[in-house]
């Protein structure tokens, strides 16, 4: 399907993201300080440049492993059905979690994919998510840690894509479509 046009507006610097994830960072290391090792939990496919800046924040011993939840396809609509297309390797029961996410939208997809964690009775279980749109909200869910609170927008960079594209931009930005007269 051709693309329209559009152009990215920047939303948050690279300088602001990096900035963020260092105090969050020291949040989260005083939230697990007597875990033996932690088990970061990333939600693909968004969540991956976010992950790799946080983990290196974080002093602490720590496991990473990865779950892909659909609910987006390449839309830019919440389907709101989710379904776990890859799941975790590791074994969580008794071991202290950390879910990963890059935007909480309708929250679907963080509150399914918490339950089914919650399920395999790990010892404590917390979540962190980069951008949170909480005017989309549609369901309970809740994060420990927020890294920014953003408007109903379309975004796009650091792992975030629209259509598989994108994701290599070191800022998050939003999307606009061009009037056929700027395109
Ligand atoms: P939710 O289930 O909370 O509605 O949606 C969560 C997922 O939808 C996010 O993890 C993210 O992958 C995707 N999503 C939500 N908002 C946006 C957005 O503005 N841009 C992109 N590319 N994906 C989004
Ligand atoms: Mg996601
Ligand atoms: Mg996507």
């Amino acid at each position: 399907m051709p693309q329209r046009p559009y152009v990215i507006d920047e939303l948050i610097s690279a300088k602001a993201i990096a900035a963020r994830i260092e105090a969050l960072s020291r949040a989260i290391k005083t939230e697990f300080k007597d875990t033996d090792k932690l088990v970061v939990v990333g939600l693909l496919r968004g969540s991956f440049v976010f992950i790799a800046d946080l983990v290196r924040e974080l002093d602490l011993p720590v496991e990473v492993d990865f779950l892909e939840a659909s609910s987006y396809g390449d839309g830019m609509e919440s389907s709101r059905e989710v379904r776990i297309l890859k799941d975790i390797r590791g074994q969580i029961e008794g071991r202290d979690v950390l879910v990963v996410e890059d935007i909480i939208d309708t929250g679907f997809t963080l509150e399914h994919v918490l339950h089914l964690l919650q399920s395999r009775k790990p010892r404590k279980l917390r979540t962190i998510a980069l951008l949170d749109k909480p005017t989309r909200r549609e369901t309970g869910v809740k994060a420990d840690w927020i890294g920014f609170e953003i408007p109903d927008e379309f975004v796009v960079g650091y792992g975030i894509d629209f259509a598989q594209r994108n994701r290599n931009l070191p800022f998050i930005g939003c999307v606009r479509f061009l009037a056929e007269n700027e395109a």
